[in-house]
C-alpha cells in the first residue's frame, strides 16, 4: 500500500513539473511551427535551404506531438463519466485498434459483457486501450495476435486488497492480451512509472503506462498485468460496475437486460 501511495505521489508530482515544462515547451513550438510555416511559403528558398526548413517543421511537429502526451498526463483531464455499456466502448474502439496494431498482427476481439454498465468516460478508457493496443504492436515485431476481451469479474476481499482502495464486489474487466515478446521482472515492476521506457529514443515515452494507470484509477478501478517473457502479455482494466446493476448482479438477478428496459 505503502508503495503504491508513493507511486501516486510521484507520478502527481511528475505530472505537476512535466505540465509546467510542456506547456511552456508548446508556446515555443508554436512559433517554431508557425515561423517555419511562413517561410516556406515564402517560396524565395533554394531546394537545400527547403529541405531543411522541412526538416525543422517535421522534428518540431514531433516535439509537439510529445508536448500534447505529456499534457494529456500531466493534466489528469477530470473524467466525465456517463453510464455505458461495457461492450459498447470496445467496440467503440475497435476500428481504431485495428489500425494502431497494422496489418501483420491478428485482432481478435471476445464479448462477455453485454448487460455490463459502467459509469465511464469512454474517450479516456479508449485512450487507455489505444496506449495497450500501441505497446502489443511494439512487443509483436514479427506479427501476433492481440485479443480484446469483455467480462464481468466477480473480485474478492484479499486480491483487492494488493489494489490500493478498490472494493470487492463485482467488476467489468476488460483484458488486452498480445502474444510479443513479455517482460522482464524489472519492467513489469517499473512499467507504470512515469518516463520508464525500455524503446529507443524517440520510440517510447514512458507515458502510455503511466497514463493509463492514472485514467483507470480515476474511475476507481484498477490495471493487472501478467506477463511472460516469449509468450505475451495480459492487461487487464477492472471498472466498477454501476451500482444498481452490481446489486442485481449480486442477488442473482438476470445479467443481460436492454438497456432502457
Ligand atoms: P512506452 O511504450 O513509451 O515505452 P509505456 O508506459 O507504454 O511507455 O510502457 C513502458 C514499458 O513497459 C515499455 O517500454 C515496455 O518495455 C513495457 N511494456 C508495456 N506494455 C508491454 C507489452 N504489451 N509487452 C511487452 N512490454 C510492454
Amino acid at each position: 500500500l505503502e508503495e503504491q501511495l508513493r507511486h501516486s505521489q510521484k507520478l502527481e508530482a511528475v505530472g505537476r513539473l512535466a505540465g509546467g515544462i510542456a506547456h511552456d515547451f508548446n508556446n515555443i513550438l508554436t512559433v517554431i511551427m508557425g515561423c517555419g510555416t511562413i517561410l516556406k511559403m515564402d517560396g524565395t528558398l533554394a531546394d537545400r535551404q527547403n529541405e531543411m526548413l522541412g526538416q525543422i517543421i517535421r522534428s518540431a511537429e514531433r516535439a509537439a506531438q510529445l508536448t500534447r502526451g505529456l499534457l494529456a498526463f500531466s493534466r489528469r483531464q477530470v473524467i466525465k463519466p456517463q453510464n455505458v455499456d461495457l461492450d459498447e466502448i470496445v467496440r467503440g474502439v475497435q476500428k481504431f485498434l485495428g489500425r494502431v496494431i497494422g496489418e501483420d498482427i491478428q485482432f481478435k476481439s471476445i464479448f462477455n459483457g453485454a448487460g455490463l454498465t459502467v459509469s465511464a468516460d469512454s474517450g479516456q478508457i479508449e485512450q487507455v486501450l489505444i496506449n495497450m493496443a500501441a505497446n502489443a504492436r511494439d512487443a509483436m515485431p514479427r506479427g501476433g495476435l492481440l485479443t480484446i476481451e469483455t467480462a464481468l469479474e466477480q473480485v474478492d476481499a484479499p486480491f483487492v486488497k494488493s489494489q490500493d482502495n478498490a472494493q470487492p464486489g463485482p467488476y467489468a474487466v476488460i483484458s488486452v492480451s498480445d502474444t510479443g515478446t513479455g517482460m522482464d521482472e524489472e519492467t513489469l515492476k517499473r512499467l507504470f512509472e512515469p518516463f520508464f521506457t525500455t524503446k529507443d529514443v524517440g520510440k517510447g515515452t514512458g507515458l502510455g503506462m503511466a497514463i493509463a494507470y492514472g485514467i483507470v484509477k480515476q474511475h476507481n478501478g484498477f490495471v493487472t498485468v501478467a506477463s511472460e517473457e516469449g509468450n505475451g502479455t495480459t492487461f487487464k482494466v477492472y471498472l466498477p460496475i454501476v451500482e444498481e446493476r452490481a446489486a442485481e448482479l449480486a442477488a442473482g438477478a438476470a445479467p443481460a437486460r436492454p438497456r432502457g428496459g
